[in-house]
């Protein structure tokens, strides 16, 4: 079959090739690709910052946020029939699984062991094919086929809102104001998931960009560019406190920032990953203290589980319902996978670039 593949580690690498076809072992289903979103960590892998081939092969197949149609279920697969869509969850637990992992809580893996499809130690999504077994693929309704691609970051979205009313838990809490830093896809579809609980958001991005501003006023929320309004507590008095600040950039300035800018009793969810190695001088006298005068809290979350993604399929589709086409705005470009480089290189234009493999579309059409 073909795939985009990259030899890991080697800046450049990566091509689009033939790879043997995947076979489903007892238990798997065979799932054919429909199309495969990319992101940053796509183009990290391949300018060789990280990525890890599964163990005997020298290459690593990319791609981890999929939509796919299964075409053949083997003996022991349960819960899932040929032509049924399904998105694929990107991490699986360690081999000998922390206790996180052991409880299905792969994304809260605790010796880092944890391998991820398309980035560390299994194949990834970018291909014609992939196997998989029922545990990791979760079923979408065919009416949510053109955004179901969106479900992978949308999961993270889901884990990262689930996370800050657990900890919000600890008080009686009825956040009023949230602001999220970084209008790509987790800013925005975060912007969304607080809007369908009526929370006021506003959606700071460094500049100013069409489509983001289009996206982020058709949920009803407030777009607001760096170029015009600095971070700081000018701002907090125009809109008023925050209740919640979901970091969504990765840069860690605003990591910071979002500390001090956070209101009393409120909290600051980081998503964004900085790879650099930048240094900061930081008035902590005065972080401190606001944070525990205010109890503050910080935290950061990564990837989701199984019930993550399921959250995001009904999220889905609530907001198709309360905002009829703004997810398919957010799929700004679709690119034959000849042309996966083309659909790599980041422009202002774009939110979400989706790769489409070749599909024939109805269940009868099966690999030969
Ligand atoms: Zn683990």
């Amino acid at each position: 079959m073909r795939a985009v593949v990259v030899t890991p580690r080697e800046q450049g690498s990566g091509r689009l090739t033939e790879v043997p076809d995947p076979q489903p072992q007892p238990g798997e289903v065979l799932v054919r690709v429909r199309e495969v979103g990319l992101d940053g960590t796509d183009v990290e892998i391949l300018e060789g910052q990280y990525g890890e081939a599964p163990p005997g092969d020298d290459y690593l197949i990319i791609g981890h946020e999929s939509l796919g149609q299964v075409q053949e279920v083997t003996a022991g697969a349960e819960g899932l029939s040929p032509g049924d869509w399904v998105v694929a969850i990107v991490r699986r637990p360690d081999p000998l699984p922390c206790r996180n992992c052991a409880a299905d809580e792969w994304d809260m893996c605790l010796n880092g062991q944890y391998t991820e499809r398309g980035i560390k130690g299994r194949h990834g999504f970018l291909a014609e094919f992939y196997v998989e077994a029922p545990k990791f693929l979760v079923r979408v309704a065919e009416g949510l086929l053109p955004v179901a691609v969106l479900l992978e970051p949308l999961s993270i979205v889901e884990k990262a809102v689930e996370q800050i009313k657990r900890i919000q838990s600890r008080m009686v809490w009825q956040p009023q104001r949230a602001m999220v830093l970084g209008a790509g896809p987790i800013g925005l579809l975060a912007g969304m998931v607080l809007r369908l609980e009526n929370i006021e958001v506003h959606v700071y991005n460094r500049s100013e960009q069409k489509i983001k501003r289009d996206v982020t006023e058709s949920i009803g929320a407030n777009y607001i560019c760096a170029e015009e309004h600095s971070f700081d507590h000018e701002l907090e008095r125009e809109i008023g406190p925050l209740d919640i600040i979901v970091e969504a950039t990765g840069f860690s300035p605003l990591a910071f920032d979002a500390m001090d800018m956070i209101g009393p009793n409120g909290i600051v969810c980081l998503t964004g990953v900085s790879g650099g190695s930048r240094t900061l001088q930081i008035p902590a006298d005065h972080l401190n203290l606001e944070m525990v005068l205010m109890n503050k809290v910080v935290f950061g979350t990564v990837n989701a589980n199984r019930r993550h993604f399921e959250a995001g399929v009904r999220h889905l589709q609530e907001i198709e319902a309360r905002w009829p086409g703004v997810l398919s705005r957010m799929i700004t470009r679709r690119y034959p996978i000849e042309r996966f480089t083309d659909a790599l290189q980041r422009s202002s234009q774009d939110i979400k670039r989706v790769v489409e493999i070749a599909f024939p579309g109805t269940q009868e059409q099966k690999r030969e």
